[in-house]
């Protein structure tokens, strides 16, 4: 007989994929997990069933009840795909800078979207303060159960990856790997995978890539220093202060700050040359890779993240005007 299958059972177990280019060009074996395959179209689905499984076994959730969560649109997503799988209801904060894409997915998924300015942290208006006020005002509401998913904060995030991506990235490449290479939303997805393989193999080499705009390129390289400057086009990356997350990734080797410039060809390359379409987080991930490679040398084995697929940017990275106006060259299929 064959297995039951689920919507929820497709999240996780993503292929790596050969990333043929860089490899040649770096003289290493570099590939990409290909969470861009995942039900919802990025890695934030493991993040979304890991936190509603460990509420529900706590009795946190309740048939019925609601979930609450302030998010660039990914964690959304993937919140919305399980919560409407297991009956429970969704309410989304999101910036309102997040591609339109993002937004309707959120909407077509039936979740309640609410747009908010998007204003720095430490503004009281912040997307995520905001949502946990709204998930304090639903809770005193309802004794249905309230889950305020707090993705920055909540440590299911990173058992994520530390239970799922980790492993699965030990066992596809047999234990041979070198070095392992992401950027930092809130940082689930490099403190699971990174504390997994530093306890699997100490000499595994873990890298930082960080969009300018965020802090963790100067934290990891310069004794905890918080520092940042300039900005990049990327989404759903780029943090700033240092969270109960941050504080468990005890395993960082090397920081790399990224230049959108530097990033993106890559990622237009391998749309047109290798037929993968993907997001921009996972072009700062694959220049950090490069980066990586060089430092590790030729005949390494690298793995990185692409965290979601390309078609969530369609306005935006793959509309000519909009790089234009971002002073990037517009790749020339798109002229
Ligand atoms: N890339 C994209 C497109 C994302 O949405 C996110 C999560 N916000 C990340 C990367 C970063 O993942 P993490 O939160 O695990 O650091």
């Amino acid at each position: 007989m064959t297995k039951h299958r689920t919507i929820i059972s497709e999240i996780g177990n993503t292929p790596l994929i050969k990333l043929k280019k860089i490899s040649e060009l770096t003289g290493c074996d570099i590939y990409g997990k290909a969470e861009f395959l995942n039900p919802g179209q990025s890695i934030k689905d493991r993040t979304a069933l890991k936190i509603i499984e460990e509420a529900e076994l706590r009795k946190d959730l309740t048939k019925g009840g609601l979930i609450v969560e302030g998010t660039a649109g990914n964690t959304g997503i993937g919140l919305s795909i399980v919560a409407n799988a297991k009956g429970y209801k969704t309410k989304i904060i999101i910036p309102n800078t997040q591609s339109e894409e993002k937004k309707s997915t959120l909407r077509s998924y039936g979740a309640e979207l609410i747009e908010v300015p998007a204003v720095p942290f430490s503004d009281d208006k912040n997307y995520q303060h905001v949502a946990r006020r709204i998930a304090e005002e639903e809770t005193k509401k309802t004794n249905n159960g309230v889950l305020f998913a707090d993705q920055w904060n909540n440590l299911d995030n990173i058992k994520a990856h530390y239970e799922g991506t980790g492993p699965e990235i030990w066992n596809d490449t047999n234990g041979k790997l070198d070095g392992f290479v992401c950027s930092i939303g809130t940082g689930g997805t490099i403190t699971g995978i990174s504390n997994y393989l530093k306890e699997k193999n100490q000499n595994i080499k873990i890298a930082v890539a960080d969009p300018h705009g965020a802090s963790m390129y100067n934290y990891f390289k310069n004794n905890n220093v918080i520092a940042s400057s300039g900005n990049s086009i990327s989404e759903g990356i780029g943090l700033g202060r240092v969270t109960p997350i941050i504080k468990e990734a005890i395993n960082i080797d090397f920081s790399y700050l990224i230049d959108d410039h530097i990033a993106l060809p890559y990622i237009y390359d391998l749309v047109i040359n290798e037929g993968i379409m993907l997001g921009g987080s996972s072009a700062i991930n694959i220049a950090g890779a490069v980066e990586l490679a060089k430092e590790l040398g030729p005949g390494n084995t690298i793995v990185t993240i692409l965290c979601d697929n390309g078609n969530r940017y369609q306005s935006k990275l793959f509309n000519p005007s909009y790089l234009i106006e971002k002073g990037i060259s517009v790749p020339e299929w798109l002229t």
